[in-house]
């Protein structure tokens, strides 16, 4: 990952000089350069995100298997406004909608948002905590361990992981099975 620009810049929504925006490129596997656009504002708490590609637009599916830990904490996942992201065996599904908003995290930062979620649900249904506690479980030994299979689909192929190691991706055309 190299960073191409990094400046702070006048806001497009509320005008103010406080508009931090950087631009990174990834070089990942069968995706070719990235370009990954991240901007946000002090001001107004504006966020901006884009994600670019040099030859790109297929419909994708990369189903991406960490084997342990290291694979966890030191693989990317790039999900923009159109991608879905789920994981069978640790079971969660993350689609998108039109609230959705793309980030940029690695695949623990994704693994902790699912911890978060399952915090505020066992709030809003007491009722299904047993149920909530033993997911939350296999997500923090995923975490720690690995051993799970992340699936991201995206009808823009604008969604991606890059891998820690390029041996723990695998890409297919979306529509196949
Ligand atoms: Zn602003």
């Amino acid at each position: 990952m190299s960073i191409l620009t990094q400046t702070v810049t006048r806001c497009p929504v509320c005008g103010a000089n406080t508009f931090s925006y950087t631009e990174f490129l990834y070089d990942a596997p069968y995706f070719g350069n990235i370009v990954v656009s991240t901007g946000f504002c002090r001001t107004c708490g504006y966020r901006f995100f884009d994600v670019d590609y040099a030859e790109s637009g297929n419909p994708t599916r990369v189903v991406f298997k960490a084997e342990d830990g290291d694979d966890v904490s030191k693989s990317l996942l790039i999900r923009s406004k159109t991608g879905s992201v789920r994981s069978p065996d640790l079971g969660f599904s993350l689609e998108p909608g039109p609230q959705a908003e793309p980030f940029v995290t690695t695949v623990e930062g994704l693994l902790y948002r699912a911890l978060d979620y399952a915090e505020r649900l066992k709030v809003l249904e007491p009722e299904s905590a047993q149920r909530v506690d033993e997911f939350m479980e296999r997500v923090r030994r995923a975490i720690d361990a690995g051993g799970f299979t992340l699936i991201v689909e995206d009808p823009l192929g604008k969604s991606v992981v890059v891998p820690r190691r390029p041996e723990l991706v695998r890409i297919e055309p979306l529509g196949s099975t």
